[in-house]
This record gives structure tokens, C-alpha cells and sequence, in this order.
């Protein structure tokens, strides 16, 4: 393993002629932001590109309409070049079936921004002071001096503006990015809208069923609180993955609780769970300890059992 900074993955790239970049599973704006930018900054050089995530789950619509989506390929039919770049996964397994696309690489990139990388590539450029790992594919992007077009820039904002909460907790450096992106064209009202504020009708029904059953823990954490909410499998297979992941930001206003978690059941008896917290409590630690991993304030960890089961672990474990 070497760790290099943005020049590092750029030289590697530069003498590249196909690049496969590989995004997390149950993509996110970010990590389907950054796979996207750099595959149209590698394609504006010359090179064969293909993106792909593991799943066969159709992205949801505004994903979809990215620019760039054209390269994305089926998890099925990547071919595997003998460059691969992952974007935004924290770990190996966060690319699921694709992780062995990555693993057959001989230049394995891994791109990312979470303090819990432990690094997994014969390159890592892991920055855990990027609010986004689209702004880490930005600096590569000027390394290659690739001209950052309104698509591109499109691509990247998306990544910013939603891991940074509509820039609710963006570091001073973003600013920066942000104002770039939006001179290089990008309708920021627009994606903003698009990405954090939009939400299908129907969805109203679901979430106002999940915050109906949410329970407050005041002795959790030393007593500074815990909120967690349960997403059973019925309600969660109602909805699109990115109406879900909103959920947690309904549940983490409650003013009550420093922590708050949501309890998604992706398939019966397995449960994605997602973790934030305000001020004090640093949820890696809670995560890890159920082999998750993510940020300070965000994290996430999977766990299997009934609603009782997973959250009486969670309950047991922030007792302590
Ligand atoms: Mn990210």
C-alpha cells in the first residue's frame, strides 16, 4: 500500500488507456458524483471508461440524470480494467461483488474520505479533512488539467452539497469548491432542490409511520440521549434507497437526544443501521464496535435479528 496525494492517482491515471471506477454500494450522490466527474474527466483524455456499482437496483431518478451516466456499466458486465479506481468506500466490502473487480486490478486507486479507511489499494489517497470524496476527485481532476466543464462540476457538486447537509456542516474549504462549481455553471438551486429537498408523495405516508414509532432514550450515552427509529422491510422495499437514507435527517432533529439512529430492514431479519450525533458522542466508536465504520458524526454498521434484537444491541451498547 502507498499513500499519495491527488498528483500520485493522477500519474497513474495519465498513463492509463481504460479506467474501471468502481462506486459503494447503494450509491450515494457522492459516491456516484466522484465515479462519474472523473470518468468524464478520463474519457475528455482519451481513455476507455467504465462505472459501475455492485447490485442490479435501477438508480433512482435523479441519480440517473447525473451527467456522465452513460458510462455507467451493469455490476454484471464490467469488464475489469487493469486500472480501477474506488470511490467513497470505506472498506473493500462496501463494494460487495464488484470488490473482486477491484482485487484483479494490477493499480488499485482507492479514493475516499472516511476516517475509517484502513486503505486497500496499492494507492490510497484518503483525506479525512474533505467534507466529500468529489472534492478529492476534483483536485485529481486538476492534476490531469482537465478543464472542469459544467458537467463535471455538475457531478461534483452533487457529492458537496449532499455530504456537507446543504453545506449545514461544510468546513471553510468547501466554500471555496462551492464557488468554483457554480462559476463553472452549475445550477446549484437546482440540484440542491433536486438531491436534499424532493421527496415522491407517497413517501409522506412512510415517513410519517417511521417517527410515529420512534423511541427516546434519555439515559443513553451518559445521558445524553439517544432517538432511534425502526424501518421494517415492508415499509423500506415501499420506497426508493435515497427517499430512506433521508429518514435518519428527519429523526436526528429530535433536540432531546445527542445520537439518533435508524434501523432499516434491506432484507427480513437484516438490518442497515444508520448513526449521527451533534456534539459529543463520536459514533465510529459505536459503529466499529459492530464492525461499521464512517465519521464522527455519521456512521453506520449492519447488524441481523428482529427489530427487538438490533435494537436492544445498540440499547446494551450505548449503556456502557
Ligand atoms: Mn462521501
Amino acid at each position: 500500500m502507498t499513500t499519495g496525494g491527488a498528483a500520485r492517482v493522477a500519474a497513474v491515471l495519465s498513463d492509463a488507456d481504460a479506467v474501471t471506477i468502481l462506486c459503494h454500494v447503494r450509491p450515494d450522490p457522492d459516491t456516484l458524483g466522484s465515479g462519474l466527474a472523473l470518468g468524464q474527466a478520463l474519457v475528455a483524455l482519451g481513455k476507455r471508461v467504465e462505472v459501475a456499482y455492485p447490485g442490479e437496483l435501477p438508480l433512482p431518478s435523479v441519480m440517473a440524470a447525473l451527467p456522465g451516466s452513460d458510462l455507467l456499466v451493469a455490476a454484471g458486465k464490467v469488464s475489469g480494467h487493469r486500472v480501477a479506481v474506488s470511490v467513497d468506500a470505506a472498506t473493500l466490502g462496501r463494494l460487495e461483488g464488484l470488490g473482486a473487480v477491484f482485487s484483479a486490478a494490477d493499480e488499485r486507486i482507492v479514493v475516499d474520505h472516511h476516517v475509517s479507511n484502513p486503505g486497500f489499494g496499492t494507492l490510497d489517497f484518503i483525506d479525512p479533512s474533505s467534507d466529500c470524496t468529489a472534492s478529492l476527485v476534483l483536485q485529481i481532476i486538476d492534476e490531469l488539467g482537465v478543464e472542469l466543464t459544467e458537467p463535471i462540476a455538475t457531478c461534483v457538486y452533487a457529492g458537496l452539497v449532499t455530504d456537507t447537509g446543504s453545506f449545514k456542516w461544510a468546513r471553510p474549504a468547501s466554500f471555496g469548491i462551492a464557488a468554483r462549481l457554480l462559476e463553472a455553471g452549475v445550477d446549484g438551486a437546482k440540484w440542491s432542490r433536486l438531491l436534499l429537498d424532493s421527496h415522491p408523495f407517497t413517501w409522506f405516508r412512510v415517513a410519517s409511520a417511521v417517527l410515529a414509532d420512534a423511541e427516546l432514550v434519555e439515559s443513553a450515552f451518559g445521558g445524553a440521549g439517544l432517538v432511534y427509529a425502526t424501518v421494517p422491510n415492508d415499509l423500506l422495499t415501499s420506497m426508493a434507497w435515497d427517499e430512506s437514507e433521508s429518514l435518519i435527517d428527519l429523526v436526528r432533529t429530535a433536540r432531546d437526544a445527542e445520537v439518533a439512529a435508524v434501523f432499516k430492514e434491506s432484507e427480513p431479519g437484516v438490518w442497515n443501521v444508520s448513526l449521527r450525533s451533534k456534539e459529543r458522542v463520536d459514533v465510529t466508536r459505536v459503529a466499529r464496535a459492530f464492525g461499521g465504520g464512517g465519521h464522527v458524526r455519521a456512521s453506520g454498521y449492519s447488524a441481523t435479528g428482529t427489530a427487538d434484537e438490533v435494537t436492544a444491541a445498540l440499547l446494551a451498547q450505548c449503556a456502557e
